[in-house]
């Protein structure tokens, strides 16, 4: 067998992930090679002979990335967040693990949707400014109470049920839908189950919580935007590729769309992250977004908490730590259920449970 020299090319690095992976990583000792680029085809070759490679957000691991890695001497994927949607994982299956952090601090991403609500409903981001330039008229400030109004949360994982206790502090009302419904939660924290089409229909606030599939990919879309609540507020804080930015912006000019809090956008990966502020936005679509008054976009920074950081580090180290010492990696995701599975198969071994076995959280 091969001998593992724990050695992990890190890629789109920042200097806040430096300081907390180099911090957790004195209990761990790995030799960590920090590459400011993102992996994707054109950058997989830095990999080569290393024992593990730690991806982003928008990293692409596409079956080129995969199979390179695979054939290179990489045994495993780190991926240090809890979405998966970047990783072609049946490309991956039998010939490189791939592991992610599922629940870092699902309050920081909760926390952070709160904001963009709180922010945009009393325009915090337009008194701000005109303060600090000696305006202090309030016209065209006004929001409305949250008390009483009615939330519609998509997802019921660790993020949305965080959030879900948040608004039900404010008062709201709480709808929610995911296919796997746990009933039993619902009806202890005092919150409803419904499908889809009610959820949009009744809504005064939407979020979004569940991950990018192909079953999810721009769920909300012209059709969708149709039967949502006149003047409804939207957040997304899950994927970009959830919304049709397109179907959003038309909603928006016709008023459909109240305001919308975007921490996530489709084609996200150019810009989010980087500092591009001098430089035109060469992407029509986000530009047009950032005209309106009503729109709150941020670059993909809800998990940005010290305390988020310090747990992606060091879940990111301790999955790579089983994958050394030749543990179970409970934090595997499952090829055949694109998600992730709580079987415990050993490696390679396809899942026969099926996507059902989620519900159980
Ligand atoms: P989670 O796995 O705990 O929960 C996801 C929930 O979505 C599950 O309950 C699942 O059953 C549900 N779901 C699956 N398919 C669905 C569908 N078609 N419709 C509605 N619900 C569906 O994940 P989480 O930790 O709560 O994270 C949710 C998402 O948030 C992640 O997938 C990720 O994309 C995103 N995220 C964003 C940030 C950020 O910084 N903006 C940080 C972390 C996670």
């Amino acid at each position: 067998m091969k001998t593992k020299n724990r050695t992990l090319a890190f890629f789109d690095a920042k200097p806040y992930d430096r300081r907390s992976f180099d911090l957790a990583n004195q209990d761990f000792g790995y030799e960590i090679t920090y590459f400011d680029t993102k992996l994707n085809s054109a950058t997989v070759e830095l990999a080569s002979g290393f024992d593990a490679a730690c991806a982003f957000v928008n990293d692409t691991l596409d079956k080129h990335v995969v199979e390179y890695l695979a054939e290179h001497g990489t045994g495993i994927i780190a991926l240090r967040c809890a979405g998966y949607n970047n990783v072609d994982f049946e490309a991956a299956f039998g010939k490189i693990h791939a592991v992610r952090v599922p629940a870092y601090s699902p309050y920081a991403v909760a926390e952070h949707a709160t904001a963009l609500i709180l922010t945009l409903n009393r325009k915090i981001h337009k008194a701000y400014n005109r303060v600090r330039e000696g305006n202090f008229a309030i016209h065209g400030l006004v929001g409305f109470d949250m008390h009483g109004k009615t939330a519609g949360v998509v997802g019921t994982g660790a993020i949305g049920r965080s959030l879900i206790s948040i608004l039900q502090g404010f008062g709201m009302k709480v709808l929610a839908y995911d296919p796997f419904p746990n009933q039993e939660y619902a009806a202890e924290k005092g919150f409803t189950y419904v499908d889809l089409p009610q959820l949009y229909k009744q809504s005064d606030i939407i979020s979004l919580h569940c991950p990018l599939t192909p079953e999810t990919k721009y769920m909300i879309n012209e059709t969708t935007i149709s039967t949502l609540k006149d003047g409804v507020m939207l957040i997304n804080t899950g994927r970009g590729g959830l919304i049709d930015t397109k179907a959003l912006i038309s909603g928006l000019k016709s008023g459909k769309i109240g305001a919308a809090g975007l921490d996530v956008y489709e084609e996200e990966s150019d810009y989010f992250f980087e500092d591009r502020s001098t430089e035109m936005i060469a992407d029509d679509v986000l530009a047009r977004l950032l005209t309106f008054p009503n729109v709150l976009i941020t670059s993909h920074q809800a998990f940005l908490t010290h305390d988020a950081l310090k747990n992606i580090a060091s879940t990111t180290l301790n999955n790579l730590k089983d994958y050394f010492e030749e543990n179970r990696l409970t934090n595997e995701i499952c090829y055949q259920c694109q998600s992730p599975c709580p079987k415990d198969k050993p490696v390679g071994e396809p899942c026969f449970k099926g996507p059902a076995d989620h519900s159980k959280k």
